[in-house]
């Protein structure tokens, strides 16, 4: 062997390497995290609403690095079905960053098929653990949905889905909308963990857990419903 052929077997010797190496990268930064158990997630969020309520945020996952990072793909480790309500944006409430809440809004929380397609996306093809039901105080949609009245426009569609639980808590004694808002997300929660064909049969192997909160205007604090 030459001189020459030493050196070329030498630089195409590092440069298979390099190939190696550069693969291994790609392949470790675009395979999917292990998933979390819905447990850890949980813990997670009552830490990061502990921050929202102290007005102490560590504001985790915003830098340029986590954007890019995300182009190659998502996983989120927690659903969050919540109000439309502009005071109770769920990323602030739990201190979470991009990337981190699959996060479904429509007014009253509720979960007609849209937000269940959702939901079981998130659940079935992202293998997101955790489910959150946050309803919240003095909630309009439930509001309306408890003094009744006439609705406009398509805001039946939206009551009627709160009826039941208007039905349920219109013995309990105390306030009216506080009652019909925790039993909505109890609703929810049941309604979500039972349904089939997807979310039954993942809450049932333990792959993923629904639970419910309620949101304090006044404090920022999650009550939880467990
Ligand atoms: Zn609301």
């Amino acid at each position: 062997m030459t001189a020459i052929h030493r050196t070329l077997v030498a630089v195409l010797s590092i440069a298979g390497i390099l190939v190696v190496v550069t693969e291994a990268r790609q392949a470790a930064h675009t395979a999917p995290q292990s998933t979390p158990t819905p447990d850890a997630v949980l813990a997670e969020l009552k830490t990061g609403n502990e921050h929202h309520v102290a007005k102490q945020y560590k504001h985790p996952n915003a830098t340029a690095a986590r954007q890019q990072e995300l182009a190659a793909g998502q996983h989120p480790h927690a659903t969050v079905l919540a109000c439309a309500d502009s005071r109770v944006p769920p990323e602030m409430v739990f201190d979470q960053g991009l990337g981190d809440l699959f996060v479904v809004r429509v007014a009253g929380n509720v979960a007609a098929d849209d937000e269940l397609a959702s939901i079981e996306y998130a659940a079935e093809h992202l293998n997101v653990p955790l489910v959150v039901v946050l309803g919240h105080q003095k909630c309009g949609a439930v509001t309306a949905a408890v003094e009744g009245g006439e609705a406009h426009g398509h805001l039946p569609a939206l009551v009627t889905l709160l009826q039941p639980a208007v039905v349920k808590s219109k013995d309990m004694p105390g306030d009216r909308v506080a009652n019909a808002v925790r039993a909505n997300v109890e609703l929810v929660v049941a309604q979500l963990a039972s349904s089939q064909p997807i979310l039954a049969e993942l809450v049932g192997k333990g792959k993923v857990r629904v639970v419910g909160g309620v949101y304090s205007l006044d404090t920022g604090r999650v009550d939880w419903l467990h």
